[in-house]
Parts: C-alpha cells; structure tokens; sequence
C-alpha cells in the first residue's frame, strides 16, 4: 500500500484547495463558506516517483465554539491513526489561533512526523516575518505556501516524501 499523506487544520486554512493544487485536479469542493467541503477525500499522486495517497481532512466542519475543538482532536486523531505523514496547515492571514496551538500539541504527542505549513502567503519576494510567531508550535520549520498560486508546493511536498 501507498504511504499515506493527511492534510489537517482548521476549518477555512485551505486545506481543499492546497489538495487540489497537490493532486493537480479539481476533485474537492473550494468555498468562501467555512463549513462546505462534504467529504474525506482520497486521491492517488506522486512526486519525484513516489506514489503516495493524499486525504482532506475537511468533511463537515463546524464554523466554531466547542465543537471547533472536538472536531479538531477528532481529525487529528484520525490522521494519526491512518496517515504516515500529517501535513498540518494553518493560515497566514488568522495567524496562529488557540485551535492551531491544540491540534499541533496533539500531533506533537503522537511522535508521526508533521510538516508544519503557513498557507495564503501569496506573494512573492522576501518571506513575510508574521510568519516566524508559528515557530512557537514547536513543529520545526513552518513552510510558506500558497494553495491559490502554487508557490511552495514542490518543497512541502519534498518535506513529506522524505519522510516516508
Ligand atoms: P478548507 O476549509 O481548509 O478546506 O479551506 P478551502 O480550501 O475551502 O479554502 C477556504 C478559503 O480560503 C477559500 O475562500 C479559498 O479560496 C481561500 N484560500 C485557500 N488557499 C488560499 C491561498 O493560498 N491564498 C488565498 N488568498 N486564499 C486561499
Ligand atoms: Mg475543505
């Protein structure tokens, strides 16, 4: 079997689109509305020759409040229970929130390797410094993307091959 790469975070952070842009095919559902992606989603790719199967964490997710964070454990214990590689993926423009803080305290107990990533950094040129609070996680380096342009792909996706 392939190994298994799981994209987790927050409600709204972008996980779908980065899953598209990674698999290179629209199959999940991208909206404005946090909350409306439907389903799990699987998709077999690979990168360098390395077949691995991607999953979005999303389903229906809750917009906030206490059931933000049981939702939140809930994913991540699932990605633990079945991924080789958790991408975890937060978002530039919230910054760091007390959920972030939560799920990556759960990753960092389960000892699976976490690549640790800052989406919606759209521009190009010299790496804006907001992202440096995400070193706070204690999840090593936070990789700038972003899902909308692409940029940063090739090393997020470099960093979870190699740790097959
Ligand atoms: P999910 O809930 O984590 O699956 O997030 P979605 O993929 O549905 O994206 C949520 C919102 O963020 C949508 O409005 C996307 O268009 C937007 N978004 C996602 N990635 C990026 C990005 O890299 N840059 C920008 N500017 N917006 C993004
Ligand atoms: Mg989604």
């Amino acid at each position: 079997p392939n190994p298994i790469v799981a994209i987790v975070g927050r409600p709204n952070v972008g996980k779908s689109m980065l899953f598209n842009k990674l698999v290179g095919r629209r199959l999940s559902i991208v909206e404005d509305t946090p909350g409306v992606t439907r389903d799990r989603l699987y998709a077999e790719t690979d990168w360098n020759g390395r077949r691995f199967t991607l999953v979005d964490t999303g389903g229906i997710e809750p917009e906030s409040g206490d059931e933000l964070l049981s939702f939140m454990r809930r994913q991540a214990e699932i990605a633990i229970e079945s991924a080789d590689v958790i991408l975890f993926l937060t978002d530039i423009r919230t910054g760091l929130t007390a959920s972030d803080r939560e799920v990556a305290n759960i990753l960092l107990r389960s000892k699976k390797p976490v690549i640790l990533a800052v989406n919606k950094m759209d521009s190009t040129g010299p790496t804006d410094p907001e992202i440096y609070e995400f070193y706070n996680l204690g999840l090593g380096d936070p990789y700038p993307v972003s899902a909308l342009h692409g940029h940063g792909t090739g090393d997020i996706l470099d960093a979870c091959v190699s740790r097959f």
